[in-house]
């Protein structure tokens, strides 16, 4: 099988910069990652695909290889071994997509949610940016209909004060890498082209410290539990999401903070249950009231309220009560709350009522009940 075109593979033109590659792979693993089509065999394909297309692509000089011999550049002896028909000496994907998306280890518990959001962004002015966090929360459906004030905490990386981040004793110098010799890069022949690869012992950065800080053991971080005051809108769902700029994981030696989402769940209630933005409930009534109407008092989620109940009410019946569901989070109107009737039939009567509710079937005969009449029209054909 032809290997597909690694340009077109990440819907780029030949000439494409490097940002402009970085960005159309960043669009397409996203898109195709495992964590976000689990059991897809064919996105997981593209996945390895993009990532192989984007790891020859970013490097100059396999880039111009590849623009010179096609795949055949990293197919020759000494290219790494071929592996099931893909191109050899690749990356790992998953080592790329950590690349790309600047995810640090440690800290969080976000996984992939964290790179999904595109936390970190990678270098920048020589720092890395922190990772973004994620914060499950469970609140009741009256804070989410009414919104609410949650006080949270939670561990996570900040900024060591001691020395403000950068990792080194105060008073101690950087020093210039002795494996890379300051590049941040190190070479490496494998056959007819030379990669190049980030430097294992400085990160890229070319430095190293000459004296490590002693508070955080030249992390420039170091774990720290803060609180932190949400504030959730009214109408947010089980898995709505809040973003909290910046009060993710701090940035390595300047690089940004990145962000914290909130992502909440809306614990059951004991009598409502939420259908989109209306409440549905079911209430028993006596089945004297759905006889002769009346009103009753009702519990919503906004305090007490009143139905009234028509004559004649079946078992079943729905009303609505108009304004007394969620509010809507896109703005819209507000929700209803559903109340659905059910009539509840006496188990036991007193002699008085027993005696008034067979003068009652005497004089009523069957004329009052047409829906059973009429069942028991249909019903004599077969008898
Ligand atoms: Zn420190
Ligand atoms: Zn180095």
């Amino acid at each position: 099988m032809a290997k597909e075109d690694y340009y077109e593979l990440l819907g780029v033109g030949k000439t494409a910069t490097e940002e402009e590659l970085k960005k159309a792979y960043r669009k397409k693993a996203v898109q195709y990652h495992p964590d976000k089509n689990p059991g897809d065999k064919s996105a997981e394909e593209m996945f390895k695909k993009v990532s192989e297309a984007y790891d020859v692509l970013k490097d100059a000089d396999k880039r111009a290889a590849y623009d010179r011999y096609g795949h055949a550049a990293f197919q020759g002896p000494g290219a790494g071994a071929p592996r099931g028909g893909g191109g050899g000496g690749f990356h790992d994907p998953f080592d790329i997509f950590r690349e790309v998306f600047g995810q640090q280890g440690g800290g969080g518990g976000g996984g992939i949610f964290d790179e999904m959001f595109g936390g970190g962004g990678g270098a920048r002015d020589g720092g890395r940016d922190g990772a973004d966090l994620r914060y499950d929360l469970e609140i009741t459906l009256e804070e989410a209909a009414r919104g609410a004030e949650k006080e949270i905490s939670f561990r996570k990386n900040v900024s060591c004060e001691r020395c403000d981040g950068s990792g080194a004793e105060p008073g101690s110098k950087r020093v210039t890498c002795p494996t890379c010799r300051g590049a941040g890069q190190i070479r490496r022949s494998g056959g007819i082209i030379t990669f190049t690869q980030t430097c294992p012992t400085c990160a890229g950065s070319g430095t190293r410290i000459e004296k490590k800080c002693t508070v955080c053991h030249g992390e420039g971080r170091m774990p720290k539990t803060v609180k932190l005051t949400v504030r959730i809108p009214p109408g947010v769902d089980t898995g709505s999401r809040l973003r909290s700029g910046g009060n993710g994981e701090a940035g390595l030696a300047g690089g940004q903070s990145g962000d914290l989402y909130i992502v909440l769940s809306v614990r059951e209630h004991e009598l409502f249950e939420r259908q989109g933005d209306d409440l549905f409930c079911e209430i028993p009534i006596k089945f004297t009231l759905a006889t002769l109407g009346g009103t009753i008092e009702l519990p919503t989620l906004f305090g007490k309220g009143s139905l009234k109940i028509p004559a004649g009410t079946q078992s079943g019946t729905t009303f609505r009560l108009r304004d007394k569901g969620m509010p809507s989070l896109r703005g819209s109107r507000q929700g209803d709350q559903l109340v659905r009737v059910h009539v509840e039939v006496p188990q036991s009567l007193t002699a008085e009522q027993r005696k008034l509710l067979e003068e009652f079937a005497r004089i009523s005969g069957d004329a009052n009940e047409p829906t059973s009449k009429s069942f028991f029209e249909k019903a004599k054909k077969f008898f």
